[in-house]
Protein backbone atom coordinates (compact mmCIF):
# COMPACT_ATOMS: atom_id res chain seq x y z
CA UNK A 1 0.00 0.00 0.00
CA UNK A 2 1.45 3.32 -1.00
CA UNK A 3 0.72 6.44 0.92
CA UNK A 4 -0.13 9.89 -0.62
CA UNK A 5 0.46 13.50 1.05
CA UNK A 6 -3.18 15.68 0.83
CA UNK A 7 -1.45 18.10 -0.31
CA UNK A 8 -0.02 16.36 -3.96
CA UNK A 9 3.58 17.01 -4.22
CA UNK A 10 5.33 15.30 -1.26
CA UNK A 11 6.80 12.07 -2.28
CA UNK A 12 4.43 9.16 -2.60
CA UNK A 13 5.74 7.05 0.39
CA UNK A 14 5.43 3.22 0.92
CA UNK A 15 3.78 2.41 4.64
CA UNK A 16 6.71 2.54 7.21
CA UNK A 17 8.65 5.66 5.66
CA UNK A 18 4.84 7.48 6.28
CA UNK A 19 4.71 6.11 9.64
CA UNK A 20 8.60 7.64 10.38
CA UNK A 21 7.18 10.82 8.39
CA UNK A 22 4.57 11.95 10.24
CA UNK A 23 3.79 14.97 8.69
CA UNK A 24 4.31 15.04 4.96
CA UNK A 25 7.43 18.00 3.23
CA UNK A 26 4.38 19.63 1.59
CA UNK A 27 2.50 20.38 5.37
CA UNK A 28 -0.06 17.49 3.96
CA UNK A 29 -0.98 14.35 5.97
CA UNK A 30 -0.53 10.66 4.70
CA UNK A 31 -3.32 8.74 3.12
CA UNK A 32 -3.58 5.37 1.65
CA UNK A 33 -3.57 5.47 -2.29
CA UNK A 34 -6.67 3.78 -2.07
CA UNK A 35 -9.54 2.32 0.58
CA UNK A 36 -8.81 -1.53 0.89
CA UNK A 37 -11.96 -2.99 0.79
CA UNK A 38 -13.96 -5.77 2.91
CA UNK A 39 -16.73 -7.69 2.08
CA UNK A 40 -19.80 -8.69 4.03
CA UNK A 41 -18.56 -11.61 3.85
CA UNK A 42 -15.36 -10.83 4.61
CA UNK A 43 -16.14 -8.99 7.76
CA UNK A 44 -18.94 -11.52 9.08
CA UNK A 45 -15.74 -14.10 9.15
CA UNK A 46 -14.49 -11.52 11.64
CA UNK A 47 -17.03 -11.18 14.15
CA UNK A 48 -16.51 -13.94 17.28
CA UNK A 49 -12.63 -13.03 16.83
CA UNK A 50 -10.93 -11.44 19.91
CA UNK A 51 -9.99 -7.75 19.88
CA UNK A 52 -6.55 -8.17 19.10
CA UNK A 53 -7.05 -10.88 15.99
CA UNK A 54 -9.34 -8.47 14.60
CA UNK A 55 -6.49 -5.67 14.59
CA UNK A 56 -4.44 -7.68 13.14
CA UNK A 57 -7.38 -8.25 10.01
CA UNK A 58 -8.44 -4.19 9.64
CA UNK A 59 -4.65 -3.24 9.67
CA UNK A 60 -3.09 -5.70 7.49
CA UNK A 61 -4.06 -4.43 4.05
CA UNK A 62 -3.03 -1.18 5.15
CA UNK A 63 0.48 -2.40 6.05
CA UNK A 64 0.19 -4.94 3.14
CA UNK A 65 3.99 -6.48 2.82
CA UNK A 66 5.74 -3.84 4.45
CA UNK A 67 6.05 -5.51 7.77
CA UNK A 68 5.35 -9.89 7.99
CA UNK A 69 2.31 -11.26 9.38
CA UNK A 70 4.04 -12.86 12.21
CA UNK A 71 5.22 -9.66 13.47
CA UNK A 72 2.16 -7.72 13.13
CA UNK A 73 0.45 -9.82 14.60
CA UNK A 74 2.31 -9.77 17.32
CA UNK A 75 2.60 -6.24 17.79
CA UNK A 76 -1.09 -6.87 17.82
CA UNK A 77 -1.34 -8.91 20.83
CA UNK A 78 1.39 -7.02 22.59
CA UNK A 79 -0.65 -3.86 22.12
CA UNK A 80 -3.64 -4.98 23.29
CA UNK A 81 -2.23 -7.40 25.68
CA UNK A 82 -2.09 -5.13 28.33
CA UNK A 83 -5.22 -3.32 28.68
CA UNK A 84 -7.01 -4.24 31.56
CA UNK A 85 -10.41 -5.80 30.52
CA UNK A 86 -10.53 -9.12 28.65
CA UNK A 87 -12.86 -7.30 25.91
CA UNK A 88 -10.28 -4.71 25.22
CA UNK A 89 -13.45 -2.36 24.24
CA UNK A 90 -16.17 -3.43 25.62
CA UNK A 91 -19.78 -2.15 24.44
CA UNK A 92 -22.35 -0.83 27.12
CA UNK A 93 -25.92 -0.42 26.50
CA UNK A 94 -27.15 3.07 28.18
CA UNK A 95 -30.72 2.80 26.66
CA UNK A 96 -33.16 0.68 24.27
CA UNK A 97 -30.43 2.18 21.05
CA UNK A 98 -28.05 3.53 22.98
CA UNK A 99 -24.58 2.13 23.44
CA UNK A 100 -21.63 3.61 25.26
CA UNK A 101 -18.09 1.91 23.69
CA UNK A 102 -15.67 1.75 26.89
CA UNK A 103 -12.43 3.22 25.20
CA UNK A 104 -10.71 3.55 28.56
CA UNK A 105 -9.05 0.51 29.67
CA UNK A 106 -5.82 1.00 28.58
CA UNK A 107 -2.52 1.25 30.57
CA UNK A 108 -3.28 5.71 31.05
CA UNK A 109 -7.38 5.14 30.50
CA UNK A 110 -8.22 7.54 27.63
CA UNK A 111 -8.43 6.02 24.13
CA UNK A 112 -5.06 7.10 22.78
CA UNK A 113 -3.55 3.93 24.38
CA UNK A 114 -5.06 1.93 21.29
CA UNK A 115 -3.42 4.09 18.53
CA UNK A 116 -0.18 4.68 20.94
CA UNK A 117 0.78 1.15 21.92
CA UNK A 118 0.91 -0.20 18.47
CA UNK A 119 2.70 3.26 17.11
CA UNK A 120 5.51 2.97 19.68
CA UNK A 121 5.72 -0.86 19.19
CA UNK A 122 5.56 -0.20 15.18
CA UNK A 123 8.52 2.54 15.41
CA UNK A 124 10.40 0.14 17.28
CA UNK A 125 10.26 -2.67 14.94
CA UNK A 126 10.72 -0.40 11.92
CA UNK A 127 13.51 1.08 13.33
CA UNK A 128 15.18 -1.64 14.55
CA UNK A 129 15.13 -3.41 11.28
CA UNK A 130 16.89 -0.47 10.08
CA UNK A 131 19.00 -0.33 12.68
CA UNK A 132 18.31 3.81 13.59
CA UNK A 133 17.65 5.65 17.02
CA UNK A 134 14.94 8.17 16.90
CA UNK A 135 14.37 11.07 19.48
CA UNK A 136 10.54 12.02 20.51
CA UNK A 137 9.99 15.32 21.67
CA UNK A 138 6.56 16.50 22.69
CA UNK A 139 4.47 19.14 24.64
CA UNK A 140 1.37 18.28 26.72
CA UNK A 141 -1.19 19.80 28.84
CA UNK A 142 -1.62 16.47 30.35
CA UNK A 143 -2.91 13.39 28.42
CA UNK A 144 -1.21 12.61 25.08
CA UNK A 145 2.09 12.87 27.27
CA UNK A 146 1.01 9.97 29.68
CA UNK A 147 -0.25 7.81 26.43
CA UNK A 148 3.54 8.47 24.41
CA UNK A 149 5.19 7.41 27.60
CA UNK A 150 3.25 4.45 28.55
CA UNK A 151 4.02 3.33 24.61
CA UNK A 152 7.77 4.35 24.04
CA UNK A 153 8.81 3.35 27.68
CA UNK A 154 11.72 1.07 27.81
CA UNK A 155 12.34 0.59 24.00
CA UNK A 156 15.60 0.42 22.56
CA UNK A 157 15.56 2.19 19.40
CA UNK A 158 13.55 5.41 21.50
CA UNK A 159 14.43 8.12 23.45
CA UNK A 160 11.31 10.32 24.12
CA UNK A 161 11.23 13.64 26.22
CA UNK A 162 8.02 14.90 27.17
CA UNK A 163 7.65 18.36 28.08
CA UNK A 164 4.97 19.90 30.70
CA UNK A 165 4.25 23.37 32.10
CA UNK A 166 5.22 23.05 35.57
CA UNK A 167 2.75 22.94 37.96
CA UNK A 168 -0.36 23.53 35.47
CA UNK A 169 -0.97 19.34 34.97
CA UNK A 170 -3.51 18.04 37.44
CA UNK A 171 -1.23 15.40 39.83
CA UNK A 172 -2.91 12.06 38.11
CA UNK A 173 -1.37 13.27 35.03
CA UNK A 174 1.79 14.49 36.55
CA UNK A 175 2.46 11.08 38.17
CA UNK A 176 1.17 9.43 35.48
CA UNK A 177 4.29 10.59 33.14
CA UNK A 178 6.80 11.03 35.84
CA UNK A 179 6.78 7.86 38.10
CA UNK A 180 7.60 5.55 34.58
CA UNK A 181 10.96 4.83 35.76
CA UNK A 182 12.83 3.56 32.61
CA UNK A 183 16.01 4.96 31.77
CA UNK A 184 15.09 5.84 28.21
CA UNK A 185 11.97 8.32 29.50
CA UNK A 186 12.38 12.00 30.17
CA UNK A 187 10.11 14.41 32.28
CA UNK A 188 10.88 17.80 31.54
CA UNK A 189 8.85 20.32 33.96
CA UNK A 190 9.11 23.93 32.09
CA UNK A 191 9.12 26.96 34.19
CA UNK A 192 5.92 28.30 31.80
CA UNK A 193 2.55 27.60 30.33
CA UNK A 194 1.99 24.76 27.46
CA UNK A 195 2.27 27.12 24.46
CA UNK A 196 5.46 27.95 25.98
CA UNK A 197 6.18 24.62 25.69
CA UNK A 198 4.55 23.94 22.57
CA UNK A 199 6.77 26.87 21.16
CA UNK A 200 10.04 25.04 22.60
CA UNK A 201 9.13 21.69 20.66
CA UNK A 202 8.41 23.72 17.21
CA UNK A 203 12.06 25.53 17.94
CA UNK A 204 13.40 22.34 18.14
CA UNK A 205 12.03 20.85 14.88
CA UNK A 206 12.94 24.14 13.14
CA UNK A 207 15.99 23.66 14.15
CA UNK A 208 17.42 21.67 11.05
CA UNK A 209 21.09 20.89 12.21
CA UNK A 210 19.49 19.91 15.47
CA UNK A 211 16.43 18.14 14.45
CA UNK A 212 18.97 15.86 11.82
CA UNK A 213 21.43 15.36 14.60
CA UNK A 214 19.21 14.15 16.89
CA UNK A 215 16.71 12.51 14.19
CA UNK A 216 13.69 14.22 15.67
CA UNK A 217 9.83 12.19 15.50
CA UNK A 218 6.70 13.25 17.29
CA UNK A 219 3.93 11.08 18.07
CA UNK A 220 1.30 13.69 17.35
CA UNK A 221 -2.09 12.58 16.23
CA UNK A 222 -1.59 13.06 12.41
CA UNK A 223 0.48 9.97 12.40
CA UNK A 224 -1.67 7.36 9.71
CA UNK A 225 -0.86 4.78 12.15
CA UNK A 226 -2.86 6.16 14.78
CA UNK A 227 -5.73 6.38 12.50
CA UNK A 228 -5.31 2.71 11.40
CA UNK A 229 -5.27 1.37 14.79
CA UNK A 230 -8.35 3.10 15.68
CA UNK A 231 -10.38 2.30 13.11
CA UNK A 232 -10.57 -1.87 14.94
CA UNK A 233 -12.95 -0.39 17.24
CA UNK A 234 -15.06 1.00 15.34
CA UNK A 235 -15.59 -2.15 12.93
CA UNK A 236 -15.78 -4.75 16.43
CA UNK A 237 -18.23 -2.51 18.24
CA UNK A 238 -20.23 -2.62 14.79
CA UNK A 239 -19.79 -6.30 14.55
CA UNK A 240 -21.17 -7.23 18.15
CA UNK A 241 -24.36 -4.95 17.13
CA UNK A 242 -25.31 -7.20 14.00
CA UNK A 243 -23.19 -5.55 11.14
CA UNK A 244 -22.26 -6.04 8.18
CA UNK A 245 -26.08 -7.00 8.50
CA UNK A 246 -26.82 -3.88 10.10
CA UNK A 247 -25.77 -0.03 10.15
CA UNK A 248 -24.52 1.03 13.34
CA UNK A 249 -23.99 5.36 13.92
CA UNK A 250 -21.60 6.75 16.23
CA UNK A 251 -21.20 9.65 18.39
CA UNK A 252 -17.49 10.94 18.92
CA UNK A 253 -16.20 13.55 21.14
CA UNK A 254 -13.69 15.36 18.87
CA UNK A 255 -10.93 17.26 18.70
CA UNK A 256 -8.49 17.08 16.54
CA UNK A 257 -11.02 14.86 13.99
CA UNK A 258 -8.53 11.82 14.59
CA UNK A 259 -11.10 10.13 16.04
CA UNK A 260 -13.82 10.52 14.45
CA UNK A 261 -11.67 9.99 11.09
CA UNK A 262 -11.44 6.57 11.39
CA UNK A 263 -14.82 6.08 11.65
CA UNK A 264 -14.74 7.60 8.32
CA UNK A 265 -12.07 5.23 7.26
CA UNK A 266 -14.22 1.79 8.60
CA UNK A 267 -17.37 3.13 6.86
CA UNK A 268 -14.78 3.67 3.16
CA UNK A 269 -13.68 0.21 3.70
CA UNK A 270 -16.42 -1.18 3.68
CA UNK A 271 -18.37 -1.38 7.33
CA UNK A 272 -21.97 0.49 6.98
CA UNK A 273 -21.98 3.40 9.18
CA UNK A 274 -25.19 5.43 8.68
CA UNK A 275 -23.83 8.47 10.38
CA UNK A 276 -20.76 10.32 12.46
CA UNK A 277 -21.93 12.40 14.93
CA UNK A 278 -19.52 14.87 15.88
CA UNK A 279 -19.72 16.33 19.52
CA UNK A 280 -17.42 19.39 20.35
CA UNK A 281 -17.40 21.46 23.46
CA UNK A 282 -17.24 25.18 23.67
CA UNK A 283 -14.28 25.25 20.45
CA UNK A 284 -17.35 24.59 18.32
CA UNK A 285 -15.27 25.24 14.91
CA UNK A 286 -16.30 21.53 13.55
CA UNK A 287 -20.23 22.15 14.60
CA UNK A 288 -20.40 25.78 13.35
CA UNK A 289 -18.70 24.25 9.76
CA UNK A 290 -21.71 21.86 9.37
CA UNK A 291 -24.26 24.60 9.85
CA UNK A 292 -22.92 26.85 7.37
CA UNK A 293 -20.08 25.90 5.87
CA UNK A 294 -17.79 28.39 6.90
CA UNK A 295 -14.13 27.07 8.68
CA UNK A 296 -13.57 30.29 10.81
CA UNK A 297 -10.71 29.75 13.75
CA UNK A 298 -11.36 31.86 17.08
CA UNK A 299 -9.15 31.67 20.38
CA UNK A 300 -9.01 28.60 22.00
CA UNK A 301 -11.63 28.46 25.24
CA UNK A 302 -10.35 26.27 28.17
CA UNK A 303 -13.29 23.96 29.42
CA UNK A 304 -13.86 20.90 31.08
CA UNK A 305 -12.71 18.72 28.48
CA UNK A 306 -9.61 19.73 27.88
CA UNK A 307 -8.05 17.15 25.21
CA UNK A 308 -11.02 18.66 23.10
CA UNK A 309 -10.04 22.08 23.44
CA UNK A 310 -8.84 22.73 19.79
CA UNK A 311 -9.58 25.37 17.08
CA UNK A 312 -7.99 23.88 14.00
CA UNK A 313 -8.70 20.31 13.68
CA UNK A 314 -5.42 18.85 11.70
CA UNK A 315 -6.95 15.81 10.67
CA UNK A 316 -9.89 17.22 9.01
CA UNK A 317 -7.41 17.91 5.87
CA UNK A 318 -7.62 14.05 5.68
CA UNK A 319 -11.55 14.56 5.00
CA UNK A 320 -11.71 17.40 2.89
CA UNK A 321 -9.07 15.86 1.01
CA UNK A 322 -11.56 13.19 -0.27
CA UNK A 323 -14.69 15.21 -0.19
CA UNK A 324 -12.70 17.84 -2.91
CA UNK A 325 -12.19 14.75 -5.04
CA UNK A 326 -8.37 13.60 -3.81
CA UNK A 327 -6.88 16.84 -5.29
CA UNK A 328 -3.92 18.00 -3.57
CA UNK A 329 -3.67 21.23 -5.29
CA UNK A 330 -6.97 22.03 -4.29
CA UNK A 331 -6.67 21.19 -0.29
CA UNK A 332 -3.26 23.30 -0.79
CA UNK A 333 -4.44 26.40 -2.01
CA UNK A 334 -7.35 26.26 0.42
CA UNK A 335 -5.37 25.26 3.96
CA UNK A 336 -2.72 28.49 2.95
CA UNK A 337 -5.37 30.31 2.89
CA UNK A 338 -6.95 29.39 5.77
CA UNK A 339 -4.11 29.93 7.68
CA UNK A 340 -3.32 33.28 6.22
CA UNK A 341 -7.11 34.53 6.63
CA UNK A 342 -8.16 32.49 9.57
CA UNK A 343 -11.60 31.35 7.06
CA UNK A 344 -12.62 29.15 4.60
CA UNK A 345 -15.77 28.46 2.91
CA UNK A 346 -16.51 25.10 1.41
CA UNK A 347 -18.55 24.93 -2.06
CA UNK A 348 -21.70 23.91 -1.52
CA UNK A 349 -21.20 20.49 -2.83
CA UNK A 350 -18.52 19.55 -0.57
CA UNK A 351 -20.81 20.73 2.31
CA UNK A 352 -23.54 18.74 0.78
CA UNK A 353 -21.21 15.77 1.17
CA UNK A 354 -20.65 16.45 4.86
CA UNK A 355 -24.05 16.45 5.91
CA UNK A 356 -24.74 13.99 4.18
CA UNK A 357 -22.91 11.67 6.52
CA UNK A 358 -21.92 14.08 9.48
CA UNK A 359 -23.52 15.83 11.93
CA UNK A 360 -22.46 18.04 15.09
CA UNK A 361 -23.59 19.24 18.37
CA UNK A 362 -21.54 21.56 20.71
CA UNK A 363 -22.02 21.42 24.87
CA UNK A 364 -20.61 23.90 27.30
CA UNK A 365 -19.50 23.13 30.76
CA UNK A 366 -22.64 23.80 32.24
CA UNK A 367 -24.00 21.43 29.55
CA UNK A 368 -21.07 18.64 30.28
CA UNK A 369 -22.05 19.04 34.18
CA UNK A 370 -25.76 18.34 33.26
CA UNK A 371 -25.42 15.47 30.91
CA UNK A 372 -22.91 13.56 33.07
CA UNK A 373 -25.78 13.99 36.18
CA UNK A 374 -28.53 13.10 33.68
CA UNK A 375 -26.98 9.73 32.57
CA UNK A 376 -25.46 8.99 36.25
CA UNK A 377 -29.33 9.00 37.19
CA UNK A 378 -30.76 7.55 34.01
CA UNK A 379 -28.02 4.49 34.34
CA UNK A 380 -26.20 4.79 37.25
CA UNK A 381 -22.92 5.21 35.10
CA UNK A 382 -20.68 7.77 35.89
CA UNK A 383 -19.28 9.20 32.42
CA UNK A 384 -16.27 12.05 31.67
CA UNK A 385 -16.48 15.22 30.70
CA UNK A 386 -15.48 14.62 26.77
CA UNK A 387 -17.33 11.74 26.90
CA UNK A 388 -20.44 13.72 28.02
CA UNK A 389 -20.01 15.73 24.84
CA UNK A 390 -20.73 12.70 22.66
CA UNK A 391 -23.62 11.59 24.33
CA UNK A 392 -25.18 14.60 24.50
CA UNK A 393 -24.56 15.09 20.33
CA UNK A 394 -25.56 11.06 20.09
CA UNK A 395 -29.27 12.38 21.67
CA UNK A 396 -29.41 15.91 19.93
CA UNK A 397 -28.28 14.31 16.45
CA UNK A 398 -29.86 11.06 16.23
CA UNK A 399 -32.96 11.11 17.67
CA UNK A 400 -35.03 9.40 14.83
CA UNK A 401 -32.42 7.06 13.73
CA UNK A 402 -33.81 3.62 13.63
CA UNK A 403 -29.99 2.17 13.64
CA UNK A 404 -27.88 1.45 17.28
CA UNK A 405 -26.04 5.19 18.34
CA UNK A 406 -22.86 3.91 19.88
CA UNK A 407 -21.53 6.82 21.85
CA UNK A 408 -17.91 6.73 22.50
CA UNK A 409 -16.36 6.43 25.64
CA UNK A 410 -12.61 8.27 25.40
CA UNK A 411 -11.17 8.45 28.98
CA UNK A 412 -11.91 6.88 32.42
CA UNK A 413 -14.37 9.57 34.84
CA UNK A 414 -11.02 9.24 37.49
CA UNK A 415 -8.65 11.19 35.14
CA UNK A 416 -11.21 14.16 35.61
CA UNK A 417 -12.31 13.58 38.86
CA UNK A 418 -12.97 17.79 39.81
CA UNK A 419 -15.64 18.13 36.84
CA UNK A 420 -17.36 14.76 37.73
CA UNK A 421 -17.52 15.23 41.45
CA UNK A 422 -18.83 19.04 40.48
CA UNK A 423 -21.72 17.30 38.25
CA UNK A 424 -22.87 14.60 40.51
CA UNK A 425 -21.41 15.11 44.26
CA UNK A 426 -19.36 11.63 43.64
CA UNK A 427 -15.86 11.54 43.57
CA UNK A 428 -14.72 8.36 40.96
CA UNK A 429 -11.55 6.45 42.00
CA UNK A 430 -8.65 4.75 40.22
CA UNK A 431 -8.72 1.61 39.49
CA UNK A 432 -7.10 -0.50 41.72
CA UNK A 433 -3.64 -0.91 39.25
CA UNK A 434 -3.40 3.01 39.56
CA UNK A 435 -4.68 3.28 43.02
CA UNK A 436 -1.06 4.11 44.83
CA UNK A 437 -0.08 6.33 41.33
CA UNK A 438 0.24 9.44 43.64
CA UNK A 439 2.74 8.00 46.17
CA UNK A 440 5.13 6.28 43.77
CA UNK A 441 8.52 7.90 43.21
CA UNK A 442 8.52 10.36 40.28
CA UNK A 443 11.34 11.53 38.44
CA UNK A 444 11.13 14.64 36.58
CA UNK A 445 14.03 17.73 35.54
CA UNK A 446 12.61 20.80 35.71
CA UNK A 447 14.13 23.41 32.91
CA UNK A 448 13.51 27.22 32.45
CA UNK A 449 11.65 27.92 29.25
CA UNK A 450 14.92 28.57 27.34
CA UNK A 451 15.41 26.80 23.90
CA UNK A 452 19.36 26.41 24.83
CA UNK A 453 18.68 24.73 27.81
CA UNK A 454 16.50 22.13 26.74
CA UNK A 455 18.77 21.26 23.19
CA UNK A 456 21.73 20.63 25.98
CA UNK A 457 19.25 18.77 28.13
CA UNK A 458 18.33 16.35 25.17
CA UNK A 459 21.71 16.48 23.39
CA UNK A 460 23.09 15.17 26.75
CA UNK A 461 20.87 12.35 27.12
CA UNK A 462 20.08 11.48 23.39
CA UNK A 463 22.23 8.42 22.38
CA UNK A 464 22.29 9.28 18.94
C1 LIG B 1 -7.65 13.25 22.37
C2 LIG B 1 -8.98 13.12 23.04
C3 LIG B 1 -10.19 13.44 22.37
C4 LIG B 1 -10.23 14.01 20.98
O1 LIG B 1 -9.86 13.08 20.00
P1 LIG B 1 -9.42 13.57 18.52
O2 LIG B 1 -8.92 12.39 17.82
O3 LIG B 1 -8.34 14.61 18.77
O4 LIG B 1 -10.63 14.18 17.88
C5 LIG B 1 -11.38 13.22 23.05
N1 LIG B 1 -11.40 12.74 24.31
C6 LIG B 1 -10.27 12.44 24.99
C7 LIG B 1 -10.36 11.96 26.39
C8 LIG B 1 -9.02 12.62 24.39
O5 LIG B 1 -7.89 12.34 25.07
Amino acid sequence: MRYVSTRGTAPVLEFEDAVLAGLARDGGLYVPEEWPQFSADQLRALSGLSYADIAFQIMQPFVDSAIDDAALKSICDDSYGSFSHEAVAPLQQLDDNLFLLELFHGPTLAFKDFALQVLGRLFDHILAKRDERITIVGATSGDTGSAAIEACRGRDAIEIFILHPKGRVSDIQRCQMTTVTEANVHNIAIDGTFDDCQDLVKAMFNDEDFRSQQNLSAVNSINWARIMAQVVYYVSSALSLGAPDRSVAYAVPTGNFGDIFAGYVALKIGLPIERLIIGTNTNDILARFMETGEMDARDVVPTLSPAMDIQVSSNFERLLFDLYGRDGRVISQAMTAFRESGTMTAPTEVLDQARALFAAARLNDDGIKRQIAATYEESGVIVDPHTATGLHAATACAPDLSVPVVALSTAHPAKFPDAVEAAIGVRPSLPPSLADLLGRPERLDTLPNDLAAVQNFVRERATN
